[in-house]
């Protein structure tokens, strides 16, 4: 039987002290505000919205939707994120992704300020996690997995990590900031030849690809950790992930599961940051 990586207790952590960082922003007459740009009404950005909106009323964070239609042109949309940047109460902006097909995402994430991007969908935030330096906040969905295996006690130092997946939103940074903590990494993609195989030789497997049930028994080793982060709608129902999860959990080490793993930890993590874009807002 795998040690079961929830979130719950996870983003439970983080939480702590984020209520009382907020109390004492709003008594300098503060309030942490995250703006969500939602363009359209996609199940899977729904969801996410619904998740945040919960969790940010308990901290004390306030939220502004701002919502465009699915048909939006790119001029409307980056005249919503330009008012974003001039708004002196906004102090984080999450813009869901990926967006409608007439939409440049690049573009519209470019023109966000880096001080209020705290899901890295800048230029300037992305060489931070490239580089290890500078001010820029980390993607929060990597953030979350390093956040899991720190919670758990799991050190990426010297160990074999296979990451399937190359997005700029979860493969790459979360593949730069275990290789930041001296982790040895593959990454891996739709093209990576023999990928149950490499993955069968990690120590540490992250999955990020959007392909329900994808990794089977044959992707894993008794000693390893599996970090499944894709959210996929279930056949029955709900969400499930990209790890056949009945089949893989008696043959592995420990594994997170989905729901209840990782997503749980996201939202805690953005939380996390709309508080210290805010406080740096005051500095
Ligand atoms: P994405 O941009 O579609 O990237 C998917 C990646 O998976 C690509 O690099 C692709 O390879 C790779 N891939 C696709 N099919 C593959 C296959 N058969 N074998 C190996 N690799 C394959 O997706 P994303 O934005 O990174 O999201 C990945 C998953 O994470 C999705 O399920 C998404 O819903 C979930 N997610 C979770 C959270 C959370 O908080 N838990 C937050 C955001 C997203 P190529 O590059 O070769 O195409």
């Amino acid at each position: 039987m795998a040690d079961i990586l929830k979130g719950a207790p996870v983003a439970e952590a983080i939480a702590e002290g984020l209520t009382a960082r907020a109390a004492r922003l709003r008594a300098q007459g503060i309030e942490p505000c995250l703006a969500v740009l939602r363009v359209g009404a996609q199940d899977g950005d729904l969801s996410y919205e619904h998740a945040i909106l919960g969790h940010y009323d308990q901290v004390g964070i306030r939220v502004m939707p701002v919502l465009l239609p699915a048909e939006c042109t790119q001029a409307a949309l980056t005249a919503e994120i330009e008012k974003i940047n001039a708004d002196p109460r906004i102090h984080g902006c999450i813009m869901f992704r990926p967006l409608p097909r007439q939409l440049d995402e690049q573009a519209a994430a470019g023109t966000l300020i880096p001080s209020k991007d705290v899901d890295c969908m800048t230029p300037t935030s992305l060489l931070t996690v490239l580089t290890g330096r500078g001010d820029g906040f980390a993607p929060c969905t990597a953030q979350s997995c390093m956040e899991l295996l720190d919670y758990y006690g799991i050190d990426p130092a010297g160990k074999r990590i296979a990451v399937i997946g190359r997005s700029l939103v979860i493969g790459k940074p979360v593949s730069m900031m275990l290789q930041a903590r001296n982790a040895t990494v593959t990454m891996c993609h739709s093209k990576t030849v023999d990928l149950p195989g490499v993955c069968r030789q990690a120590d540490i497997l992250i999955v990020a690809v959007g392909r329900a049930g994808m990794v089977d028994a044959g992707f894993v080793n008794p000693n390893q950790v599996v970090i499944d982060v894709g959210i996929n709608a279930a056949p029955e129902g709900g969400i499930c992930g990209d790890v056949l999860f009945e089949e893989v959990e008696p043959l592995v080490k420990a594994i997170s599961p989905v729901p209840g793993g990782v997503g749980v930890v996201t939202a805690a993590v953005l939380c996390k940051h709309v508080i210290e874009a805010a406080e740096k807002a005051t500095k």
